[in-house]
């Protein structure tokens, strides 16, 4: 039985409802967890309010809060075995990737932790005779952060560790899917010595919960990773004291590949691009743009490897792709590729759901290629968050950039050529928040990640990440007050 953590007492939900959390790859139940709703995300809020307000939490010096995140991070690399598989037992994703992210996070929490006590803020020369002038950061109070299930554990260091870092109190709500390396790493939390009320974790669903911590008046920031449609209500929901605002959504990535691009490297990141976690990635690269002089090549190359990816338990070393998340996303995803194919689009590979005995009780599809796609497709304009790539094909490079540029999304992108002119050209009208030159996927703590266009508003990560969590105040002093004699 999975509780929330309120005002540092482990609870379960006021009504006394719980829900079950599925395993995909089979559909075993694997834990019970409680469903809270607006009444316990009301309390969860007034504790981190009164924290914020009126405990000591906001008198401690930034140094030791830098040292409860790093001590975080100890823990979380203590705990690396225990936490990868309660993230592959809840995402289906396999253990080495759960391993990769838990290394990740760690990494998070130390670099958050190494800027707790660096910011000093800034002395300003004031025009102003006889005066001075500085700007000071400070934390900007009680964060609500709300997260999706793809990358459970993650996303949530994303908001966790600069939040603390800043000096924020926050109520979390995890995806209701997903919610059991959220839970632990709470505990942990608590064992690192963060005090009562600086973190909640409040578990339910997004209508309820979700829906409290973005309209609700004492939260001061509402962070949220997901859905582009969640995002927008979520908009709207913080206009209602116009909250602080940072919007992680969805993506339909490009990846141009040029004809002089070396062959075997671009298609190998082709797949990485989008096979990896079964393409529930936000900055999957779910759409290549292919030179046309190639396309035939690639395309046969591509389905090749394609064939031979393995799909399976996470827990099994020779699973190279687990299941999707749920029921219902699977069938979103089959869904999709049935209207690809009414648009036009040609199944190279995959394009069902496999037929293997020993898969019938997860929720897989196969790794699929689209070719003959065009960009008025909706499947070439949606994120399908599957394994499911969307092939184009270009003749020029100023092509290939408009074609990039033509999407509401604006998350990443990639540029695959030995022309490090061209690269440079292409990446620098590319309307998205990450690029990536010869490479997919790569992002680190110390630089920025978010999304032009509608893939988001603000960055998380890098300096950015903690600035998201801060006010800048400005303080003036008068040092020769005398009276003015205007009036
Ligand atoms: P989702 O929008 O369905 O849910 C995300 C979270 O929002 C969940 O915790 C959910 O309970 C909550 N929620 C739902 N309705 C709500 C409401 N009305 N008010 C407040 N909260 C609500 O997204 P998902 O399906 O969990 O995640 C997949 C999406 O997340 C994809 O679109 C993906 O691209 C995006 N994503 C983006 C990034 C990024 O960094 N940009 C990273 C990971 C995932």
């Amino acid at each position: 039985m999975k509780k929330m953590l309120i005002n540092g007492e482990w609870v379960e939900a006021s009504s006394g409802e719980t829900r079950d959390i599925i395993n995909p790859y089979n559909q075993e139940v694997i834990a019970t967890a409680a469903e809270g709703n607006e009444q316990d995300a009301k309390r969860a809020i007034a504790a981190a309010r009164e924290a914020f307000d009126y405990k000591e939490w906001a008198a401690i010096p930034a140094a030791e809060r830098g040292k409860m995140v790093h001590q975080i991070a100890n823990l979380i690399e203590r705990d690396q075995q225990e936490l990868a598989e309660l993230e592959s037992l809840d995402t289906g994703k396999t253990v080495e990737e759960s391993l990769g992210d838990m290394n990740d996070i760690a990494g998070v929490f130390r670099y958050f932790a190494e800027m707790a006590d660096k910011d000093g803020g800034e002395i300003i020369e004031s025009p102003i005779p006889h005066s001075t002038s500085r700007v000071v950061h400070e934390p900007v109070g009680v964060c609500g952060q709300i997260t999706p299930w793809n990358y459970p554990l993650l996303q949530a260091s994303w908001k966790l560790a600069p939040a603390l870092a800043a000096g924020n109190t926050l109520v979390m709500k995890p995806s209701e899917i997903t919610p059991l390396t959220s839970v632990k790493t709470f505990e942990l939390m608590e064992e690192a010595g963060v005090p009562a009320g600086v973190v909640n974790l409040v578990l339910g669903s997004g209508d309820s919960v979700g829906a409290e911590l973005s309209g609700n008046q004492d939260v001061d920031l509402i962070s949220f990773t997901g859905g582009i449609h969640t995002g927008k209500k979520i908009m709207q929901a913080a206009s209602s004291n116009v909250k602080n605002l940072a919007l992680e959504l969805g993506g339909k990535n490009p990846n141009i590949v040029f004809a002089d691009a070396e062959f075997e490297t671009a298609v190998d990141q082709a797949m990485n691009a989008v096979f990896f976690h079964a393409g529930q990635i936000c900055s999957a690269g779910t759409r290549l743009l292919v030179e046309e002089s190639i396309h035939d090549d690639f395309v046969n190359a591509l389905v090749n490897r394609v064939k031979n990816i393995k799909l399976g338990s996470g827990f099994d070393a020779s699973t190279q792709m687990g299941p999707l998340i749920s029921k219902e996303h699977l069938s979103k995803v089959v869904d999709y590729v049935e209207n690809g194919k009414k648009e036009g689009a040609t199944v190279a590979i995959g394009g069902d759901q496999p037929h293997d005995p020993e898969l019938q009780n997860g929720f897989f599809y196969l790794p699929t290629v689209l070719t003959n796609c065009t960009t008025d497709m909706r499947v070439v304009q949606d994120e399908g968050f599957g394994p499911v790539i969307t092939v184009e094909s270009f003749a020029r490079e100023e092509e290939a950039v408009r074609l990039a540029n033509d999407s509401i999304y604006g998350l990443s992108g990639g540029v695959f050529t030995n022309d490090i002119a061209k690269a440079e050209r292409c990446v620098r009208k590319m309307r998205m928040g990450t690029v990536w030159i010869n490479d997919v996927n790569l992002y680190f703590p110390h630089a920025p990640w978010g999304g032009y266009k509608q893939s988001g508003i603000g960055r998380e990560l890098g300096k950015t990440g903690l600035e998201e969590y801060q006010e800048t105040k400005h303080i003036f002093q008068n040092l020769k007050p005398e009276p003015v004699n205007w009036f």
